[in-house]
C-alpha cells in the first residue's frame, strides 16, 4: 500500500520536491522570525529599562556624634608583654581595661544596660560584671590625646594564656567612658565597650578587635561595624582619624527606636567624597549597601542594582553616607 503511494508520489516528483522544500522553508522562517521577534527586545529590556526600576528601601538614619574611638596600637602585643591601645576621644575619658573578663558576665552586664542600669561609669560597669575578671587597669585619657596606653596583667598573677578554645573569658575588654559628668548630657553615647583578642601561647592570632559596642544614655546598645570601601584615595584618613567613620546598625531588640546612627568625627572630611563610583566612575561614592556593607555606588547608580556589584549579595536596604551632594558636582554638569 505504502509502496504504491510512494510510486505515485515519484510520478509527480517535481511537485513533491517543491512542496517539501517550501514546507521546510516556511517552518524555518517561522522559527527564525519567532526567535528574533521575542528575544531581541527581551535582551534590550533586561540591560537597561527593567533594572532601572529597582527600588531599594532607604534605611532611616540618624547622625550621632560618637565621642569615643579605640584602636589597636602598633606595638606588638601579647598577654605576657601587655597590650597597646590607642584611644582617641572628643572629651576627657576613662579607659578601663578588664583582663580575662568572663564572657557570660560581660553579656549579662550588657543585658542589664538594656534593662535600666546605664553603664556610664567604670564603677557601674564593674558592679554589673560582678568582678568576674582577673585584673583591671584604668587610664585617664585627655581630650584629643592619641597616645598609646599599654595595659598589662601584673606578673604576680602568673597568667600567660586564657586556655584553649572555646574560652569562657575574653582576653581583654576595654571600656571607654566620659570622665566629666556634664559631657554625659551632651552625647547620647555614654560608653564604648571593645572586646579585644590578645595573642598568647595557646592562640597566636594577632591582636584584633573582636566586637565593639556603643551604649547610649537611653539604654540602647549598638554594635559598631566597619564599612567596606576603596582605600585608594583618602582611605588612610579613615584609619588614622580620631574616630573612624563607622555605621551603627539598629539592634534587633531595640524596638521603637529607629535611630540607626552614623557616627563621624568632627573635623574629618566627609568619607567617600572624591572616590569614584565603581559603575559610572563619574560621581562620588555615597551609598552603603546592606547587609553586605559595600560602599561602592553613587546616588545615580544605586537604583540600577538589585545585587551588590562587588559581592553579588542581594541588596535589602541602603543608606547615604552624606545627605548633601557635593556642591561642585551639579555645576560641572551644566
Ligand atoms: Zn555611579
Ligand atoms: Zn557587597
Amino acid at each position: 500500500m505504502a509502496a504504491v503511494f510512494l510510486v505515485m508520489l515519484y510520478e509527480y516528483s517535481p511537485l513533491f520536491y517543491i512542496s517539501v522544500v517550501s514546507l521546510c522553508f516556511i517552518i524555518t522562517a517561522a522559527m527564525v522570525l519567532g526567535w528574533f521577534g521575542f528575544d531581541v527586545p527581551v535582551i534590550l529590556r533586561s540591560s537597561d529599562d527593567a533594572d532601572s526600576s529597582w527600588n531599594i528601601p532607604e534605611k532611616r538614619m540618624v547622625q550621632k556624634t560618637n565621642p569615643f574611638s579605640l584602636q589597636i596600637g602598633i606595638t606588638p602585643s601579647s598577654v605576657a608583654e601587655g597590650m597597646a591601645l590607642r584611644p582617641g576621644c572628643l572629651e576627657r575619658c576613662v579607659l578601663s581595661c578588664y583582663w580575662g573578663c568572663s564572657v557570660q558576665a560581660l553579656q549579662a552586664a550588657l543585658h542589664t544596660h538594656q534593662h535600666g542600669l546605664i553603664l556610664s561609669t567604670p564603677q557601674v560597669f564593674q558592679e554589673a560584671l560582678h568582678s568576674q575578671y582577673q585584673h583591671c587597669q584604668t587610664f585617664h585619657v585627655a581630650k584629643g590625646d592619641l597616645e598609646e596606653c599599654i595595659s598589662q596583667m601584673p606578673a604576680d598573677l602568673g597568667a600567660v594564656d586564657f586556655g584553649l578554645m572555646p574560652r569562657s573569658c575574653y582576653p581583654l575588654v576595654a571600656l571607654l567612658t566620659l570622665a566629666d559628668e556634664e559631657a554625659r548630657d551632651v552625647y547620647d553615647i555614654v560608653a564604648n565597650v571593645t572586646v579585644v583578642h590578645v595573642p598568647d601561647d595557646k592562640y597566636r592570632m594577632s591582636a584584633r578587635i573582636l566586637f565593639q559596642y556603643l551604649l547610649t544614655a537611653q539604654g540602647n546598645m549598638f554594635e559598631l561595624k566597619p564599612l567596606f570601601m576603596s582605600a585608594e584615595e583618602g582611605g588612610q584618613v579613615d584609619l588614622s582619624g580620631p574616630t573612624p567613620a563607622m555605621e551603627e546598625e539598629e539592634e534587633p531588640g531595640a524596638e521603637g527606636m529607629e535611630p540607626t546612627a552614623e557616627s563621624e568625627a568632627e573635623g574629618e572630611g566627609t568619607p567617600g567624597v572624591g572616590r569614584d563610583c565603581v559603575v559610572c566612575q563619574n560621581a562620588p561614592v555615597n551609598r552603603v549597601l546592606l547587609p553586605c556593607r559595600h560602599t561602592c555606588l553613587c546616588e545615580g547608580c544605586v537604583a540600577r542594582f538589585q545585587h551588590c556589584p562587588m559581592c553579588r549579595a542581594f541588596v535589602l536596604e541602603s543608606f547615604a553616607l552624606s545627605q548633601q551632594l557635593p556642591a561642585g558636582e551639579e555645576e560641572e554638569d551644566e
